[in-house]
This record gives C-alpha cells, structure tokens and sequence, in this order.
C-alpha cells in the first residue's frame, strides 16, 4: 500500500485516491468526513494554483453550489490540522493553500499574486553565510523567491 505521503505527489488525474487518504487522515484526527470537506480535498489535491479560500470556494461552489465561504474556510482549516495541506500566509494577512506538504519553497510573482513551487533545495550551509542574530536560536528559515511570473513578464 503506498503511503499517505506519496499519494501526496499526485500528478496524475483526479481518482478515488484522495479520498482514500482524506477518510484515513480525518479518522486519525478524530475528525468527521463529510461531503464538503472531501470535494474541499479533491479540489485542492488536483490543484497546483495554490488557491486562496475564496478561489476553493468558487470551485467548490460549482460541485456543491450550497456550501458556503465558511464552511470552505473551516474545511481548509481543518486539512491543514491533519496535515493534509499547508497554509502559506503573506504579511498583508492573506493565506493560500497547498495540498504539497513536503518542503519546498515558493515563487511569488509581485504583479497577480501567482505561487509557484521552487524545484531544488538549498545547500544547508547557506545559513551558516548569515551572522548569528542576537541570542536568537534559529531553527529553520523559510525562503520565498518574489518577481515576476511569465504572463506578467511577457
Ligand atoms: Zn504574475
Ligand atoms: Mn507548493
């Protein structure tokens, strides 16, 4: 059987997977599975877009036309809890998700708003480049490329 984490690397069409992996994760969590919540997952498992709530919502809307924003909001919230997606959160309060949670880091194109996963890592040492801050004890960093996507270039 393959793991929950692989599943995650879909890149094939939408199949009964990621059901499969929501009933599981939602029971380990102690948490129902529900309708909303499962075309919640499916949108955002089939999805590379990194959508705001209110994008899943459009989506969602289409599949399940009387959920409401909320309801997409708590469901998203919910995924996250279950370590099925990851919340990325911006300094002017807004948030996408993601339904890739391995590391990895993102591109950010200034102009729409557009989120791309970065390929490739970092050399660990990178950090050792950067003067010790004051007493801080660094645990991790987070890297976010920011420019201009393709559309917007062009
Ligand atoms: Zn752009
Ligand atoms: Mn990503």
């Amino acid at each position: 059987m393959r793991s929950a984490s692989h599943a995650m690397k879909q890149a094939s069409a939408p199949d009964m997977r990621p059901e499969a992996v929501l009933r599981e994760a939602l029971e380990a969590n102690g948490q129902r599975f529900t309708e909303q919540r499962a075309a919640v997952y499916r949108y955002l498992a089939s999805t590379h877009s990194h959508p705001t709530a209110d994008e899943v919502f459009t989506a969602v809307r289409a599949e399940i036309p009387d959920i409401s924003l909320a309801t997409v909001y708590k469901a998203l919230e919910t995924l996250v809890g279950c370590g099925l997606a990851v919340k990325l959160t911006y300094g002017d309060g807004s948030a996408r998700y993601d339904s890739r949670t391995d590391p990895h880091h993102h591109a950010r194109c200034l102009s729409c708003g557009t989120v791309l996963d970065v390929p490739g890592r970092l050399d660990p040492d990178a950090l050792a480049g950067l003067g010790p801050v004051d007493g801080f004890d660094v645990q991790g960093y987070r890297l976010e490329l920011v420019g201009r996507c393709a559309a917007c270039a062009a």
